[in-house]
Protein backbone atom coordinates (compact mmCIF):
# COMPACT_ATOMS: atom_id res chain seq x y z
CA UNK A 1 0.00 0.00 0.00
CA UNK A 2 2.58 1.99 0.87
CA UNK A 3 5.07 1.46 -1.99
CA UNK A 4 1.56 2.34 -4.19
CA UNK A 5 1.52 5.20 -2.97
CA UNK A 6 4.93 6.53 -2.95
CA UNK A 7 4.67 5.15 -6.82
CA UNK A 8 1.37 7.74 -7.33
CA UNK A 9 3.25 10.55 -5.98
CA UNK A 10 6.53 10.14 -7.25
CA UNK A 11 5.88 8.08 -10.68
CA UNK A 12 9.59 8.05 -11.58
CA UNK A 13 13.13 7.45 -9.56
CA UNK A 14 16.46 9.37 -10.15
CA UNK A 15 18.45 7.95 -12.99
CA UNK A 16 21.36 8.75 -11.18
CA UNK A 17 21.31 7.35 -7.36
CA UNK A 18 17.59 5.90 -7.87
CA UNK A 19 15.73 7.03 -4.72
CA UNK A 20 12.17 7.90 -6.04
CA UNK A 21 11.46 11.24 -7.09
CA UNK A 22 9.31 13.82 -8.96
CA UNK A 23 11.94 14.26 -12.05
CA UNK A 24 14.34 11.89 -13.31
CA UNK A 25 17.43 13.85 -11.51
CA UNK A 26 16.20 14.14 -8.05
CA UNK A 27 17.09 17.66 -6.53
CA UNK A 28 20.01 16.06 -4.70
CA UNK A 29 22.18 14.89 -7.63
CA UNK A 30 21.40 18.00 -9.66
CA UNK A 31 22.54 20.03 -6.93
CA UNK A 32 25.55 17.87 -7.56
CA UNK A 33 26.17 18.54 -11.12
CA UNK A 34 29.67 20.70 -11.35
CA UNK A 35 28.12 23.77 -13.58
CA UNK A 36 30.31 25.90 -15.82
CA UNK A 37 30.95 29.19 -14.77
CA UNK A 38 30.16 32.09 -17.39
CA UNK A 39 32.66 34.02 -16.25
CA UNK A 40 36.35 33.36 -15.81
CA UNK A 41 36.41 31.47 -19.01
CA UNK A 42 37.74 31.31 -22.91
CA UNK A 43 35.69 34.46 -24.67
CA UNK A 44 35.59 31.50 -27.62
CA UNK A 45 35.66 28.04 -26.74
CA UNK A 46 34.38 28.77 -22.95
CA UNK A 47 37.17 26.10 -21.77
CA UNK A 48 37.61 27.29 -17.67
CA UNK A 49 40.17 29.44 -17.36
CA UNK A 50 40.15 29.31 -13.26
CA UNK A 51 44.02 29.67 -13.07
CA UNK A 52 44.45 33.06 -14.91
CA UNK A 53 41.65 34.55 -12.76
CA UNK A 54 43.36 33.44 -9.73
CA UNK A 55 46.59 35.02 -10.88
CA UNK A 56 44.38 38.48 -11.39
CA UNK A 57 44.78 38.14 -15.04
CA UNK A 58 41.87 39.02 -17.22
CA UNK A 59 40.96 35.66 -18.77
CA UNK A 60 40.57 36.08 -22.47
CA UNK A 61 41.06 33.19 -25.54
CA UNK A 62 43.03 29.81 -24.46
CA UNK A 63 46.08 28.93 -25.80
CA UNK A 64 44.23 26.59 -28.12
CA UNK A 65 41.63 29.34 -29.73
CA UNK A 66 44.70 31.05 -30.51
CA UNK A 67 46.95 28.94 -32.04
CA UNK A 68 43.87 27.85 -34.10
CA UNK A 69 41.32 29.89 -33.84
CA UNK A 70 37.63 27.99 -34.30
CA UNK A 71 34.81 28.60 -36.78
CA UNK A 72 32.16 29.34 -34.28
CA UNK A 73 32.07 33.05 -32.46
CA UNK A 74 31.18 31.62 -28.97
CA UNK A 75 30.70 28.25 -27.47
CA UNK A 76 29.57 27.30 -23.92
CA UNK A 77 28.75 23.97 -22.15
CA UNK A 78 26.39 23.67 -19.12
CA UNK A 79 28.48 21.47 -16.95
CA UNK A 80 31.61 19.40 -16.61
CA UNK A 81 32.01 16.12 -18.21
CA UNK A 82 32.25 13.99 -15.03
CA UNK A 83 30.40 12.10 -11.97
CA UNK A 84 26.05 12.73 -12.51
CA UNK A 85 26.81 14.58 -16.03
CA UNK A 86 28.98 11.82 -17.70
CA UNK A 87 26.55 9.71 -16.16
CA UNK A 88 23.53 10.66 -17.57
CA UNK A 89 24.91 11.39 -21.01
CA UNK A 90 25.75 7.84 -20.81
CA UNK A 91 22.64 6.77 -20.20
CA UNK A 92 20.89 8.70 -22.54
CA UNK A 93 23.34 8.18 -25.30
CA UNK A 94 23.86 4.32 -25.00
CA UNK A 95 21.13 3.00 -22.82
CA UNK A 96 18.14 4.33 -24.30
CA UNK A 97 17.29 7.15 -21.90
CA UNK A 98 15.69 9.14 -23.74
CA UNK A 99 13.32 10.06 -21.71
CA UNK A 100 15.96 12.25 -20.00
CA UNK A 101 15.75 14.23 -22.81
CA UNK A 102 13.69 17.04 -21.08
CA UNK A 103 16.32 17.05 -18.03
CA UNK A 104 19.08 17.96 -20.03
CA UNK A 105 16.86 20.42 -22.30
CA UNK A 106 16.76 22.34 -18.83
CA UNK A 107 20.93 22.03 -18.36
CA UNK A 108 21.27 23.82 -21.50
CA UNK A 109 18.53 26.33 -21.73
CA UNK A 110 20.20 27.65 -18.44
CA UNK A 111 23.43 27.69 -20.08
CA UNK A 112 22.28 29.70 -23.17
CA UNK A 113 20.64 31.98 -20.74
CA UNK A 114 23.67 32.28 -18.45
CA UNK A 115 25.80 33.00 -21.63
CA UNK A 116 23.58 33.82 -24.80
CA UNK A 117 21.00 36.23 -22.94
CA UNK A 118 22.55 39.32 -25.31
CA UNK A 119 22.83 37.11 -28.69
CA UNK A 120 19.50 37.36 -30.98
CA UNK A 121 19.30 33.76 -32.05
CA UNK A 122 17.64 33.43 -35.55
CA UNK A 123 17.06 29.65 -35.36
CA UNK A 124 18.90 26.35 -33.99
CA UNK A 125 20.27 23.14 -34.85
CA UNK A 126 21.40 20.17 -33.62
CA UNK A 127 25.39 18.13 -35.02
CA UNK A 128 23.66 15.71 -37.27
CA UNK A 129 25.04 11.96 -36.40
CA UNK A 130 26.30 9.49 -39.02
CA UNK A 131 23.50 7.51 -40.64
CA UNK A 132 24.94 4.51 -39.32
CA UNK A 133 25.56 5.34 -35.72
CA UNK A 134 21.26 7.14 -35.99
CA UNK A 135 20.47 3.85 -37.29
CA UNK A 136 22.07 1.87 -34.64
CA UNK A 137 21.09 3.75 -31.89
CA UNK A 138 17.78 4.66 -33.49
CA UNK A 139 17.80 8.75 -32.24
CA UNK A 140 20.12 11.38 -33.00
CA UNK A 141 20.92 12.37 -29.08
CA UNK A 142 21.35 16.12 -30.16
CA UNK A 143 18.57 16.00 -31.81
CA UNK A 144 15.93 15.36 -29.26
CA UNK A 145 17.62 18.04 -27.10
CA UNK A 146 17.48 20.22 -29.66
CA UNK A 147 13.62 19.89 -29.63
CA UNK A 148 13.14 19.94 -26.23
CA UNK A 149 15.45 23.33 -26.20
CA UNK A 150 13.62 24.80 -29.27
CA UNK A 151 10.13 24.82 -27.22
CA UNK A 152 11.21 25.86 -24.29
CA UNK A 153 13.15 28.88 -25.66
CA UNK A 154 10.87 29.56 -28.68
CA UNK A 155 13.37 29.61 -31.00
CA UNK A 156 13.28 27.50 -33.89
CA UNK A 157 14.21 24.33 -35.00
CA UNK A 158 15.98 23.85 -38.48
CA UNK A 159 18.24 20.83 -38.90
CA UNK A 160 17.85 21.05 -42.44
CA UNK A 161 20.50 23.83 -42.45
CA UNK A 162 23.14 21.43 -41.37
CA UNK A 163 23.27 17.86 -42.68
CA UNK A 164 26.44 14.84 -42.67
CA UNK A 165 28.09 14.48 -46.33
CA UNK A 166 30.24 11.60 -45.01
CA UNK A 167 30.12 9.51 -41.98
CA UNK A 168 32.90 9.92 -39.51
CA UNK A 169 35.17 7.69 -37.16
CA UNK A 170 34.76 7.85 -33.93
CA UNK A 171 36.86 11.00 -32.15
CA UNK A 172 37.60 9.06 -28.50
CA UNK A 173 40.92 8.44 -29.56
CA UNK A 174 42.19 10.77 -31.40
CA UNK A 175 44.21 14.17 -30.27
CA UNK A 176 42.97 17.67 -31.70
CA UNK A 177 44.80 18.02 -34.81
CA UNK A 178 43.48 14.28 -36.12
CA UNK A 179 40.13 15.12 -35.32
CA UNK A 180 40.23 18.76 -37.15
CA UNK A 181 41.17 16.09 -39.94
CA UNK A 182 38.85 13.25 -39.27
CA UNK A 183 35.59 16.20 -39.54
CA UNK A 184 36.93 17.78 -42.45
CA UNK A 185 34.36 18.23 -45.12
CA UNK A 186 32.24 15.81 -43.59
CA UNK A 187 28.91 17.98 -43.37
CA UNK A 188 27.16 20.27 -45.91
CA UNK A 189 24.34 22.91 -45.55
CA UNK A 190 21.77 22.44 -48.52
CA UNK A 191 21.46 25.40 -50.78
CA UNK A 192 17.95 25.38 -50.89
CA UNK A 193 18.19 26.61 -46.81
CA UNK A 194 19.98 29.49 -47.75
CA UNK A 195 17.17 31.64 -46.61
CA UNK A 196 16.95 29.97 -43.73
CA UNK A 197 20.76 30.82 -43.38
CA UNK A 198 22.15 33.54 -44.95
CA UNK A 199 22.89 36.62 -42.47
CA UNK A 200 21.40 34.49 -39.95
CA UNK A 201 22.23 33.63 -35.94
CA UNK A 202 22.69 29.88 -36.11
CA UNK A 203 23.21 28.37 -32.47
CA UNK A 204 24.45 24.50 -32.78
CA UNK A 205 23.28 22.14 -30.39
CA UNK A 206 25.29 18.92 -29.40
CA UNK A 207 25.94 16.59 -26.27
CA UNK A 208 29.56 16.69 -25.02
CA UNK A 209 32.35 19.09 -26.30
CA UNK A 210 35.76 18.31 -26.08
CA UNK A 211 38.31 19.90 -28.56
CA UNK A 212 35.50 21.61 -30.25
CA UNK A 213 36.58 19.99 -33.83
CA UNK A 214 33.50 18.75 -35.10
CA UNK A 215 31.45 22.23 -33.77
CA UNK A 216 34.27 24.59 -35.53
CA UNK A 217 33.25 22.28 -38.85
CA UNK A 218 29.68 22.88 -38.55
CA UNK A 219 30.32 26.67 -37.89
CA UNK A 220 31.94 26.67 -41.35
CA UNK A 221 29.58 24.70 -43.33
CA UNK A 222 26.91 26.93 -42.22
CA UNK A 223 28.94 30.07 -42.67
CA UNK A 224 30.09 29.02 -46.23
CA UNK A 225 26.21 29.00 -46.89
CA UNK A 226 25.85 32.25 -45.08
CA UNK A 227 25.17 32.36 -41.90
CA UNK A 228 26.77 35.40 -39.93
CA UNK A 229 27.14 34.53 -36.67
CA UNK A 230 27.62 31.05 -35.00
CA UNK A 231 27.35 29.93 -31.07
CA UNK A 232 27.23 26.50 -29.72
CA UNK A 233 26.15 25.60 -26.71
CA UNK A 234 26.34 21.29 -25.41
CA UNK A 235 25.42 19.88 -21.80
CA UNK A 236 29.52 18.92 -21.10
CA UNK A 237 32.53 19.97 -21.54
CA UNK A 238 35.15 17.05 -21.74
ZN1 LIG B 1 19.51 11.23 -7.36
ZN1 LIG C 1 39.28 28.68 -26.13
Amino acid sequence: MFKHLLDIIYPVSCAVCGVPSEKHICNKCRSAITLHPAIECCSVCGKIMMEVAAAGLVASTCTQCRRTPPRFDMARSAATFTGTVRTLIHKFKYNRATWLRQELAELLQGCMIANFSKEKIDIMCPVPLSTSKEKSRGYNQAGLLTENLSRSAAVPNVPQVLQRKRDTQTQTFLDAKERRKNVADAFFSPKEMFPWVYGRCVLIIDDVMTTGATLSECAATLKANGAERVLAITIARD
